[in-house]
């Protein structure tokens, strides 16, 4: 694998190591490019801070730690610092011009959480549902946000985890897959879900993109050091892509 644009660090609250730790790790399995992408903090009303994602507060001296290290590790690898980012209708805006003072360089949309972790009706897209009203907020809102801003790639496309009607499933990210297609956005095999076992990659998803002809790329989403040295987890990826009949040309970053 020859780039990475999908790493966490303890900025975010839940995962271990420092930038530096990643770095050291990346260069150790023959990166040539590993990109930072913590999860985004969020301009939320009333100065709420969520407990699982950076802090507005520690935004300047992620992107100063990560500047500093491209720099030093010039012509061993090329750093690039990004952020994962929720897309949360209500408080996009005022977030985007946030991060506006930053020298971030791409995002990353990963959509944890619907609609925003605030505020009622919100539920996580990873809790095993048979409610198709859930699936399709789902899309929706991915789907806007993929209309409304340019992102590197969208992480864990199947991540909503349904265990319903197998129609709506196609119906459904058969429409996800196309807006992905027609923005021009990847979408991504996920190695976190692979090495920690969640229900996604799904294989339900990765044959429906392989119909549809979506660009595919591969993300670590590494939230240790350790976990960007699992190459087991990546060869398992490859082998999904294979099964799903995603070639191996539409598949970004591998060589
Ligand atoms: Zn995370
Ligand atoms: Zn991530």
């Amino acid at each position: 694998m020859h780039a990475n644009y999908h790493s966490h660090t303890w900025r975010c609250h839940h995962a271990t190591g420092t930038e530096r730790e990643y770095v050291e790790a990346a260069i150790e399995v023959g990166f040539d490019i590993l990109g930072f992408s913590d999860h985004s903090p969020y301009v939320f009303p009333g100065g709420y801070c969520s407990g699982h994602r950076m802090y507005m507060r520690q935004t300047a001296d992620y992107f100063r730690t990560v500047l500093s290290l491209r720099e030093e590790y010039r012509g061993k690898i090329e750093i690039h610092a990004g952020l994962e980012i929720e897309y949360y209708p209500k408080f996009f805006k005022e977030t985007l011009a946030f991060l506006a003072d930053y020298p971030c360089e791409y995002l990353i949309l990963g959509q944890h959480s619907m609609f925003n972790e605030i505020e009622s009706g919100a539920f996580w897209p990873g809790s095993p549902t048979s409610d198709v009203r859930r699936l399709e907020a789902y899309v929706n809102t991915v789907s806007e946000a993929m209309e409304r801003e340019k992102f590197l790639y969208l992480a864990h496309p199947d991540l909503l985890n349904f265990t319903g009607d197998g129609k709506d499933y196609d119906f459904w990210y058969r429409r996800l897959c196309r807006t992905a297609k027609a923005c021009d956005l990847p979408v991504e095999i996920n190695i976190l879900g692979i090495a920690t076992r969640r229900s996604y990659p799904d294989m339900r998803f990765w044959r429906i993109a392989a119909e549809e002809g979506n660009r595919v790329v591969i993300g670590v989403d590494a939230h240790s050091p350790a976990q960007m040295r699992d190459r087991n987890a990546y060869e398992k990826a490859e082998a999904i892509a294979a099964e799903a009949g995603i070639t191996p040309e539409r598949i970004l970053g591998i060589n």
